[in-house]
């Protein structure tokens, strides 16, 4: 352990945050507020303004330094009619545009392409210019895995005027999706066109469609939408180093939700641990006059699910006129199983991340991610060459069957671990007080820049992020 931190009686540190984050919680409270009484809160629209409202209103109440608004104009997009129909027999389905989905009144006939992979365009290639193409979105599960976007662009290129994506779980359940990998977008934040109109139905109707498509029918697709630009609102606050109050760390989540939807889990969950990290890291100011050594700046972001307005809005704005943070941990939905331990984006973090979580001795570990993780606010981040720390969970070991609730309206508080929320807190905060006591000498150099990061991003593109 470095000097510094030895200074610090670290037994007493972590039985008072232990007890804080248990005892003391507010979770439950930020939960009601947020997710049920404000509800959903898709990026501009008052949910969102008045999640980020409340906000910083609680990070005032802490006694954070500076907690305020961040406006920016968000590229948009909302819809108010969606419907289709099998036009031989009438019968209605149920549909709904994938984000960004552009207004359509297309009658065509129906294609069954399967997963959408390549073996099963080329074989119908002579039928597709013109039609509807029904895929499935999960991975085909026999081949090398293909992100939905790049099928879409091989349906659009292979002529098809409109997708239909059916969804594979059971149960008229339809979360949304996007039709384009912001992998390819040439900016954090870009929004980019559909490369067809697509839009979803559940696996009940999707059954319904597939006999359609074998009796070689047409389907009415009408989808009624418009984009605009409109504010949206960060809410940032900070606490000062003690030691080396010229740097600082970030601590952050995202506000919105998918339309519709109260995103307990995607990402209420997130943002109420940030909330208890910044309640306890004051509260500890005052009752044990322990400080963070470098500053950690609190950010809610708005418009994630947007790709990434808001956080790619704030690095943007900050970083370059100020010094760029030592590094920025990034919560999204946090309610996906028990704790293994951090991932990092960049190698040379990965060693004083591992002595942080050796130090509270409890076997987590660290290891840094193959690919470019580009599912969360993290992604604005390291697009900028800024080191990202994310929490290792779920992916492979121990996921719980709740978090397969996101972006959708059953995305509700009552599936929530909130025992295991607690022990997040506790453990992002007694992590995240260490890591911020490491002297900046003892961070290796960081080796990573912005157009090296393209180039990774771009040898990248058209795999599948399997992290975490
Ligand atoms: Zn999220």
């Amino acid at each position: 352990m470095d000097p510094i931190m030895d200074r610090l009686d670290w037994v007493d540190i972590d039985k008072w945050i232990m007890g804080e984050a248990i005892i003391g919680s507010q979770l439950d409270r930020h939960l009601y507020e947020i997710c049920e009484r404000i509800g959903s809160r898709w990026a501009g629209t008052s949910g969102d303004l008045h999640a980020a409202e409340y906000i910083r209103e609680q990070f005032e109440s802490f006694g954070l330094v500076n907690p305020h608004l961040e406006g920016f104009d968000l590229d948009t997009w909302d819809y108010s009619h969606s419907s289709s129909r099998i036009v031989e027999d009438g019968l209605e389905l149920t549909v709904q545009p994938m984000l960004n989905c552009p207004s359509i009144d297309l009658t065509a006939p129906l294609i069954d392409v399967g997963f959408g992979m390549p073996d099963l365009i080329e074989q119908l290639r002579g039928r597709l210019p013109g039609s509807i193409a029904l895929v499935s979105e999960p991975f085909e599960p026999f081949s090398t895995q293909k992100p939905l976007p790049d099928r879409l662009t091989e349906l659009a290129n292979a002529g098809c005027a409109a997708a239909i994506a059916v969804d594979g779980r059971d149960g008229g359940r339809i979360e949304y999706l996007k039709a384009t990998d912001k992998r390819r977008h040439e900016r954090a934040g870009q929004v980019m066109p559909h490369p067809l109109p697509c839009v979803q139905t559940h696996k009940e109707d999707g059954i319904r469609l597939r006999r359609a498509a074998s009796e070689g029918k047409s389907i009415n697709i009408k989808i009624v939408s418009r984009s605009f630009v409109t504010p949206a609102f960060n809410a940032v606050a900070e606490i000062p180093g003690s030691t080396m109050p010229s740097e600082h760390a970030v601590l952050s989540a995202h506000i919105d939700t998918y339309p519709d939807s109260p995103g307990a889990n995607d990402d209420g969950s997130g943002l109420v641990t940030t909330l208890e990290v910044a309640r306890l890291f004051a509260l500890m100011a005052k009752e044990l006059g322990v400080n963070p050594g470098i500053g950690v700046r609190f950010c809610a972001y708005s418009g994630e699910e947007q790709n990434h307005q808001g956080s790619a809005s704030y690095v943007q704005k900050h970083y370059g006129p100020e010094t760029p943070p030592r590094f920025c941990l990034n919560l999204d939905e946090l309610s996906a199983g028990s704790m293994k331990g951090m991932v990092v984006q960049m190698p040379h973090t990965q060693q004083v991340v591992q002595n942080a979580l050796d130090d509270l001795n409890e076997g987590l570990q660290c290891y840094t991610m193959p690919l470019l993780e580009h599912m969360n606010d993290g992604f604005s981040f390291t697009r900028s060459a800024i080191p990202v720390i994310l929490l290792w969970r779920w992916r492979f070991v121990g996921r719980n069957s709740a978090s397969d609730f996101r972006a959708e309206a059953w995305d509700t508080p009552d599936k929530l671990p909130m025992g295991e929320l607690k022990e997040y807190v506790a453990f992002i905060a007694r992590t995240l007080l260490r890591l911020s006591h490491v002297p900046p000498s003892s961070w290796p150099a960081n080796p990573e820049t912005a157009p090296a990061i393209e180039d990774r991003l771009e040898s990248e593109l058209g795999t599948v992020a399997r992290t975490m």
